[in-house]
């Protein structure tokens, strides 16, 4: 291919097209956030092609996701003005990897269909070992085994190379249980994530001619987040790389994110020694953010002391500070945040109106985003979750969701499908079969075809015992929402279906505590519990935070609906949307708006981390924090809550120790809604006056310009504080029912237009005590209390 014009050439400024030219030979370029890294390596891309160098499939380009792999394809595409034919291999470490692995999986004693392990059968592999091994798993925890193999792993340690200090960990057994482990993953044709970096690298080391072949085969290796390799990944490269040395990395070792799964800003270091002569690029001028924003990032990331050190600098216009705001809570942090977005979506405050695709808001951990998603579905903003299910759409929650459907309606099949042997309860098919057919010929329900199987003596042992449980307890769980009805209802009222539970209800249970007894006796809380995957301890949380959601509606019934109505609700693609991801996955992204919720010390920076990881933990929080700031380009809001709910317990907490770290004068502290105004009610009360006071702030020029002292020096701030202290949130319901009540008994008065969750719009005809009478304006006149309607519009 003869050479044609370049004329991509012209967007780059010097450092970055010296990196571009430099086609052959190692090429490190270490620079800071959005400094136009990743857009140098695609040029790079691009010119190898257009140069004639490289064919599209003699270039191994390495990146973090398989989304960053679809996006560089088309940046080349763009930067080349036409489309690119095949670019087989650009794509993350472990996908390019099982390509590969297949090709020769003999070679390690696979089939060329081995089957890849999720964590999940992986620890189930690693249990059986150890209990065959006869040691106490109580003891010495599966997962801790399974952390120790998969750190050997991304060192790429087999079994034989594992130091002797290393192999005795895990009771002296660790070396021997990872041998036996790798032995029987052979015997299952089967493979770990480790495994596939590990596999190729001692395939290489053992089998010059075949990685001759690849060597010859990729001619040219680029590397996006280069940070973030492992020393597997790494060796694996330098094998790949050794002869012809034409190898790019690109990286930043402040957005080293991943060190809890292994990366080593190490191989930075490493790169220049093992490539001697490397020419090393530093960029300096970012071209994303704000120059607030980007000395709010590094006055952050100023705070680690392990780091290479660099400066940035821009020649965008000042723009924005960073914004901060605090809230009363976790569900008015994301009432306000929806609420900013539709003002920005509207181009309020003389600004230009910007596309929801322009807004993003990132989370520390993922069980943030229900409040978010809640929020944003009842006022009807399209938004899109990246990396992940939507929090309804997650495995847990699905699960939990139809134990509580069972429990509504005890007819619902598809529901005790799901969970008639989920938790494990031995009924597999079989059992389930003979449930069918027993529903069938009776023609009735599941659930009510296992009560007849049971009752006919149908199934033996210890299924026969497992299942009647699980009957008992559906129908003392229907019980209790009969009852919860009950009390709901005025007191005349009759049940519309008119059963009559078998079961004692369970007395006096909320929809709320129902919720949780549910889950707890369905042995659900504790598979999750017992459960020493790393995915466990995030299920757990998003479970108690499905409980919380739960606190916003009046019953089971009305929340299930809430919840088809959210499935219900997919948009279109093509429609534009804000963005809810978090920051591990934001890497490498950027947006014109960025929302950073949750600011709060022990979920930002993370209790797990900082307690796993000590020091070194909290830098990698620090740099995890550099990350998300760096991410916006030209509006950054961070936020916290006074009050959050954690573990399922309400807890105060205090802005994260990120916050005093933002350099005073980038930042702009916003008013709290009702800070001044002293509109704080009880918690998950305040619907007041959302965002007035706020309002001018971006426009510039306001009255309420806060500094930080300000806010916590005010007396607002101080009265929220000292309420705080005074009202138990540790047990958030009953307090605040009884708030609820007061206020709700004082605050209607005759004539009031108010709310039924049942029976709809009605007039308070009178009151007595805590009961009123209402004219429903459908439902007839019912005597309710009070705490179950709320104010409606006049
Ligand atoms: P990160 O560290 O976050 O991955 P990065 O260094 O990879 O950032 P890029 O994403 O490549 O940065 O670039 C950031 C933004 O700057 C992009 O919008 C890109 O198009 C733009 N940009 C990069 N280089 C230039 C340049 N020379 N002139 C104008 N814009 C540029
Ligand atoms: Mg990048």
């Amino acid at each position: 291919m003869a050479a044609r014009p370049a004329p991509y050439l012209d967007d780059l400024n010097p450092a970055q097209r010296e990196a571009v030219e430099a086609l052959d030979g190692p090429v490190l370029m270490l620079a800071g956030a959005g400094t136009g890294k990743t857009k140098a390596l695609t040029t790079r891309i691009a010119h190898l092609l257009n140069t004639g160098r490289a064919r599209p499939n003699e270039i191994l380009a390495v990146t973090f996701t398989n989304k960053a792999a679809r996006e560089m394809k088309e940046r080349v595409a763009r930067t080349l003005g036409q489309s690119v034919e095949g670019m087989p291999w650009m794509g993350t470490f472990h996908a390019i990897c099982v390509k590969l692995l297949r090709r020769h999986a003999e070679l390690v004693d696979l089939k060329s269909n081995f089957t890849i392990l999720d964590t999940d059968d992986q620890l189930r592999l690693l249990k059986q070992l150890i209990s065959a091994a006869n040691i106490d798993d109580k003891r010495w925890p599966a997962r801790m085994l399974a952390g120790l193999i998969d750190g050997w792993k991304n060192r790429a340690w087999g079994p034989s190379q594992v130091p002797a200090g290393e192999a005795a960990a895990y009771n002296n057994m660790g070396g021997e249980l990872y041998e036996a482990y790798q032995r029987r993953l052979v015997e299952l044709n089967a493979v770990d994530f480790g495994d596939l970096l590990l596999h190729m690298v001692s395939i290489f080391q053992k089998h010059p001619d075949v990685l001759a072949q690849y060597q010859r085969w990729f001619r040219y290796i680029l590397v996006d987040e280069y940070q973030d390799t492992n020393v597997a990944q790494y060796l694996w490269l330098r094998l790949l790389a050794a002869d012809h040395k034409n190898i790019c990395c690109v990286g930043d070792d402040d957005q080293s994110i991943y060190g809890w799964r292994g990366a080593e800003v190490g191989n930075i270091l490493r790169f220049e020694k093992d490539f001697p002569g490397a020419k090393v690029v530093r960029l300096e001028q970012n071209y994303r953010s704000t120059p607030h924003i980007l000395a709010a990032a590094s006055g952050v990331i100023a705070g680690n002391r392990s780091r290479l050190g660099k400066e940035l600098w821009t020649e965008a216009q000042e723009g924005e500070k960073v914004r901060l705001i605090g809230h009363w809570d976790g569900e008015e942090e994301a009432r306000w945040i929806g609420e900013e977005i539709e003002s920005l979506q509207r181009g309020t405050r003389g600004l230009p109106p910007r596309s929801l695709d322009d807004m993003a808001i990132l989370v520390r951990a993922s069980h943030q985003m229900r409040a978010f998603e809640d929020r944003f579905l009842t006022i009807g903003l399209p938004y899109r979750v990246i990396g992940g299910p939507r929090f309804y759409e997650r495995m847990e929650i699905r699960d939990a969701m139809a134990y509580f459907r069972i429990a509504v309606s005890p007819d619902d099949d598809l529901a005790f499908e799901r969970i008639v042997n989920t938790p494990k309860r031995g009924l597999g098919d079989k059992a389930q079969q003979k449930i069918q057919m027993a529903a069938r010929s009776n023609g009735v329900p599941l659930l009510e075809g296992a009560r007849i199987l049971l009752e006919e003596k149908g199934l033996g042992g210890k299924g026969a015992a497992e299942l009647r449980k699980l009957v008992d307890a559906c129908a003392r769980w229907h019980a209790a929402v009969l009852n919860a009805q009950l009390d709901f209802l005025d007191e005349d009222a009759v049940l519309d279906d008119g059963l009559v539970p078998l079961q004692p209800p369970l007395p006096g249970l909320s929809h709320v505590e129902l919720a949780e007894v549910i889950l707890d006796e369905s042995g659900y809380t504790a598979h999750w519990q017992n459960d020493k995957s790393p995915e466990a301890p995030g299920r757990l949380e998003n479970l108690k935070e499905l409980v919380k959601a739960l606190e916003n509606f009046d019953n089971l019934q009305g929340f299930l609906e809430h919840v088809a109505l959210i499935m219900d609700n997919e948009q279109e693609e093509t429609e534009e949307k804000v963005t809810i991801m978090t920051l591990h996955g934001a890497k490498g992204l950027e947006f014109p708006v960025v929302f950073l919720p949750g600011w709060e010390d022990g979920l930002f920076p993370s209790q797990r981390s900082m307690d796993e990881n000590g020091l070194k933990g909290l830098e990698e929080e620090r740099r995890l924090a550099y990350v998300g700031i760096t991410r916006a380009e030209e509006l950054c809001t961070i936020s916290f809550a006074a009050n959050r709910r954690l573990y399922g317990q309400w807890q105060s907490s205090m802005p994260s120790r990120f916050i005093d770290e933002l350099p005073e004068d980038h930042v702009e502290v916003l008013t709290p809604p009702g800070l001044y105004g002293g509109g704080y009610g009880a918690a998950g009360l305040n619907t007041g006056s959302m965002g007035a006071g706020f309002g001018t702030g971006l426009a510039g020029g306001m009255e309420q310009r806060a500094t930080k002292a300000d806010v916590y020096n005010s007396p607002g701030w101080k009265r929220m504080q000292a309420r705080r202290s005074e009202r138990p949130l540790s047990q958030p319901r009953e307090s605040r029912a009884s708030a609820i009540d007061l206020e709700a008994v004082s605050s209607f008065t005759a004539g009031n237009r108010v709310f039924h969750q049942k029976f709809g719009y009605g007039i308070v005809m009178g009151i007595e005590g805590d009961k009123l009478d209402i004219a429903f304006e459908k439902a007839g006149a019912k005597k309710v209390v009070a705490r179950f309607v709320v104010a409606a519009d006049q």
